[in-house]
């Protein structure tokens, strides 16, 4: 019996159409450990450093965390490897939210994408049933819509989505995968995915992950629990508020943004503006967050809340977090309701 990870991987050939389970050598993970470890040592295996990466031969492997689908806090990142059409170097870009997880339910730790399909396709893992299917009336549509659709035509509003958009299509050098609330965006990984036809991957999973020692290892996981919670109801006092809770990730619940003002470059190319936060706009910044920020949301198995949900009036509700909350209105706007 393995544990933690599922002992099999999907190779998908999108040039043949084929689709196999194969079972992987534990050594692998013992080795080279996580996701990222394993994803990176079989492109140095089987890719060779020449290959272009929109070559047929280059490889999209989508990765899960060793500890991911178990009870681990917050372990739910999907490491996407490939070669970068950015660098033309191996490159890798994580993202949160549930796919991994769900794949580690459906029986697999990775999905191992070669070739190029013909017709624009997407990928759909059923626990054991595996299919290709035809995408085309997909083409065009962008990544969060996807999403959707392929829920919505497979019946199935617990698949988890990996989409791309336009940008992936059209192999934009800085397309982005697309997963609900999270995104694996550096490095042109879409583009890859969008250059091998590939629209999407959705997957449910229903199977259980093995754990060797479950009561040690849930009594470790409680620890972590605690650890948060101790943490959340004690600030570091002295400090700004970013930094006095565990890592950044209140943001959205926080409202005092001096530290983003005050650290940031904040005015317009000719005039920067250390001194733009004051108890006024702060006020008014608390009246405009609260009345669109529907409520907080986490990946699966996390605690730390650093997402949110945003309802604008007149326009479709979305999903929002720290790096997209005033970061890309400073430079040019004083009126922070824009950001939203
Ligand atoms: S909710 Fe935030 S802190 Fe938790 S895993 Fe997701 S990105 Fe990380």
């Amino acid at each position: 019996m393995r544990c933690a990870e599922t002992g099999f991987n999907l190779e998908i050939d999108l040039s043949r159409g084929s689709i196999d389970k194969v079972e992987t050598d534990p050594g692998l993970t013992e080795l080279h450990l996580g996701g990222l470890g394993t994803n990176a040592k079989i492109l140095w295996d089987r890719v060779p450093p020449e290959t272009e990466p929109f070559s047929p031969d280059n490889l999209l492997i989508f990765g899960t965390g060793l500890l991911c689908g178990t009870p681990a806090i917050g372990a739910n990142r999907t490491i996407v490897s490939t070669y970068s059409p950015q660098t033309l170097l191996m490159a890798y870009s994580m993202m949160g939210g549930f796919w991994a997880p769900e794949l580690k339910h459906a029986g697999y730790d990775k999905v191992i994408i070669r070739g190029k399909s013909p017709n624009l396709v997407y990928l759909w893992i059923n626990d054991d049933k595996v299919e290709i299917r035809d995408a085309s009336h997909l083409q065009g549509k962008g990544a969060v819509e996807t999403e959707g659709l392929i829920r919505q035509e497979l019946k199935e509003p617990g698949a988890q989505v990996a989409a791309i958009g336009l940008a992936g299509e059209n192999r934009v050098y800085f397309a982005s995968i697309e997963h609900g609330r999270s995104s694996a965006s550096r490095m042109g990984i879409g583009a890859v995915m969008g250059d091998k036809g590939l629209k999407a991957i959705a997957v449910r999973g229903t199977k259980d992950v093995n754990i060797a020692q479950p009561a040690e290892f849930i009594k470790l996981c409680n620890e972590v629990l605690q650890y948060i919670k101790v943490r959340e109801e004690k600030p570091i006092p002295g400090v700004m508020p970013i930094l006095a809770g565990l890592g950044s990730p209140q943001e959205m619940k926080l409202i005092d943004e001096e530290w983003h003002t005050t650290n940031f470059m904040w005015g317009n190319s000719r005039t920067r503006r250390k001194d733009f936060w004051n108890k006024e706009i702060e006020e008014k910044w608390r009246e405009t967050q609260e009345s669109v920020r529907t409520r907080l949301i986490s990946c699966y198995n996390c605690p730390m809340k650093c997402g949110a949900t945003i309802s604008v009036p007149g326009i479709s509700t979305y999903m929002m977090k720290c790096f997209s909350k005033l970061t890309y209105t400073m430079a040019a706007y004083s009126d922070l309701d824009f950001g939203f």
